[in-house]
């Protein structure tokens, strides 16, 4: 049978098959601990581990010895917000990896404040700057959002920062996708995922900025790795994957948002067309490969199951048997419940095709019609 059309490319990417010709090796032949210091099996893994940190510091504009190998940004978020253990700034369209975190820190005792987001969940940057002043020991902003792909102005809040502050910003949607630059973002510390940018699951980064490294606790303890920054063997095939998905988006990645664009803008113009009564959104600056929209569809679980198999995409509101869970960050957009429920994200990626785009205005207009002519 067919394989729906993949078009969820934000809940995470296919493997590339070139990271995966790179991967191989260490999950055979090379199976030596990167720590093992008294032969070459060893010297050969953390020979590969520095060259994978090198790939991956190279595509976010780090140095290498700032960037901390995770499980990937949960992880990171959890223990940027943990770590630093003090008051946060963040924003309401937050991935649940910083919200959760964040009322544990409420929980112990400290402030946790939103800054506003408007319509297109674009950060609200004076009210940022309003809440500042409350010089909170952190603030938490994401760099590209995962529902509606609206991209932050982080830099229009550099110099922003009260002395003591320190800055976060969660860019899992954004590396490999546009060009990312801790360093001109003015981050402190930023999360990423290898899984989101056609590397391996399981795997991430933290970068923390040297100077402020002596800020952040130990996250696990034991022998001593990741500068003694997370302790535990690491995961050589994962890492040595992500660097290459690194490696390759830093040679590609121009290509692949120009390509993404497109199909992204003739899937738009396609199903706007086939579709009347389509509304858009987010806004530019936005992620080449998000289209989020509302469909003029009052029976959203027809249109699901006329969609069946045709297309993998997201839905605002998902039914999981009795309870219907709503998205947090269309909600916080203030965009209506009844509106959400007929919203969907379509995420599209490197191994899409045009052809594929075509299909998919099709399967959508079809499985419309059925669900509006009541099934
Ligand atoms: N932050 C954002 C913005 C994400 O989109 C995701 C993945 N959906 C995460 C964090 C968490 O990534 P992971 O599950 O790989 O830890």
């Amino acid at each position: 049978m067919e394989r729906p059309i993949y078009l969820d490319n934000h809940a995470t990417t296919r493997l590339d098959p070139r990271v995966l010709r790179a991967m191989m090796p260490w999950l055979t032949e090379e199976y030596g601990n990167p720590s093992s210091r008294s032969h070459s099996y060893g010297w050969r893994a953390e020979e590969a581990i520095e060259t994978a940190r090198g790939h991956v510091a190279t595509l976010m504009g780090a140095d290498p010895h700032e960037v901390i190998f995770t499980s990937g940004a949960t992880e990171a978020n959890n223990n940027v917000i943990k770590g630093v253990g003090a008051s946060v700034i963040t924003t309401a369209i937050e991935h649940k990896s910083v919200l959760a975190p964040c009322s544990c820190i409420e929980a112990a005792g400290h402030a946790v404040y939103l800054a506003d987001v408007d319509l297109h969940g674009a950060l609200d940057i004076d009210d940022l700057r309003r809440k500042v002043r409350t010089r909170p020991g952190l603030v938490s902003v994401m760099m590209a959002n995962n529902e509606v792909g609206t991209i932050q102005p982080l830099r229009a809040a550099f110099g922003m920062w009260p002395e003591g502050t320190l800055f976060h910003s969660d860019m899992a949607q954004a590396l490999g996708k546009i060009p990312v630059d801790v360093k001109a973002e003015g981050v402190h510390f930023a999360s990423f995922s290898a899984h989101k940018l056609h590397g391996p699951k399981g795997v991430g980064a933290l970068y923390v900025e040297e100077q402020i490294s002596h800020k952040l606790p130990a996250f696990i303890h034991g022998g001593g790795q990741e500068h003694g920054a997370r302790s535990g063997t690491l995961n050589v095939p994962a890492i040595v994957g992500f660097g290459e998905a690194c490696r390759l988006a830093k040679r590609e990645m121009l290509e692949d948002m120009k390509k993404v664009r497109r199909m992204r803008d003739l899937f738009k113009d396609g199903l706007q067309d086939a579709v009347p009564g389509i509304k858009i959104h987010g806004r530019e600056p936005q992620l080449p490969g998000t289209l989020h929209i509302a469909l003029p569809c009052e029976e959203m679980d027809m249109f699901m199951a006329a969609l069946g198999d045709g297309v993998a995409l997201s839905f605002g509101s998902a039914c999981m048997s009795s309870s219907v869970r709503k998205s947090h960050v269309l909600d916080a957009m203030g965009i209506p419940s009844e509106e959400i429920n007929r919203s969907v994200r379509i995420g599209i990626g490197r191994f899409n095709t045009e052809e594929e785009m075509a299909r998919t205005v099709g399967h959508i207009a079809v499985a419309l019609d059925i669900a509006r002519s009541g099934g």
